[in-house]
């Protein structure tokens, strides 16, 4: 069993904070265990509840096909996961106690998985991780360390879906330079 299944089965039987009561499944992470990029979001959505896997929905489509467009990879030749592991209930943001419970987990994932680049999806994500305040508009301009790798923060899909073409356009640059910086 690999790092990532051992730490997958022992979230798995988590109830470290109040949202493994609403949760139908665990949704630890999924993609190539020594990937270069890695994708973080906020939290699993109903679709991904239900399916245990991140990304599965609308956005999930959006973000696969942002990803093979402007990085070169497919889903497969990534890792994709979230700040929290459960389904907040009515996909309501994760409280900072929650993220605080989970961290250790995306920390361990980090490690284990140790990409080039981290791209962070969302403002809930990019301050969580960065413990700040500042708003993704902001946020997305720079590139930050986050525990040795290089985080590029962009915008969530799911706000693409919502915002138009500008928002798009913007997550399409993001990810272009996240290529960049990988394949340095
Ligand atoms: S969100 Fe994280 S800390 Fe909370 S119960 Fe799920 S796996 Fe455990």
């Amino acid at each position: 069993m690999s790092d990532l299944d051992s730490l997958a089965t022992e979230a798995a039987a988590c109830r470290a904070c109040e949202l493994c009561l609403t949760r139908n499944n665990v949704v630890f992470g999924a993609g190539k265990q020594d990937a270069t990029m890695m994708f973080v979001g906020e939290g699993p959505g109903r679709d991904e509840d239900l399916a245990g896997l991140p990304f599965v929905g609308r956005s999930g489509k959006l973000l696969e096909k942002l990803i093979e467009q402007e990085t070169g990879r497919d889903r497969g030749q990534v890792y994709i996961t979230n700040t929290v592991k459960c389904r907040p209930p009515n996909n309501r943001n994760p409280l900072p106690a929650e993220i605080a419970s989970c961290e250790r987990f995306l920390t361990s994932q980090v490690a284990t998985v140790n990409p080039t680049v981290i791209v962070t999806l969302g403002a809930v994500a990019t301050q969580a991780l960065l413990g700040v305040n500042e708003g993704i508009g902001s946020l997305r301009t720079r590139v930050f360390d986050f525990h040795g790798c290089v985080m590029v923060p962009t915008y969530h899909p799911a706000a693409a879906l919502r915002g138009g073409t500008g928002v798009l356009a913007a997550m399409r640059s993001d990810l272009a330079k996240a290529r960049l910086l990988a394949d340095q």
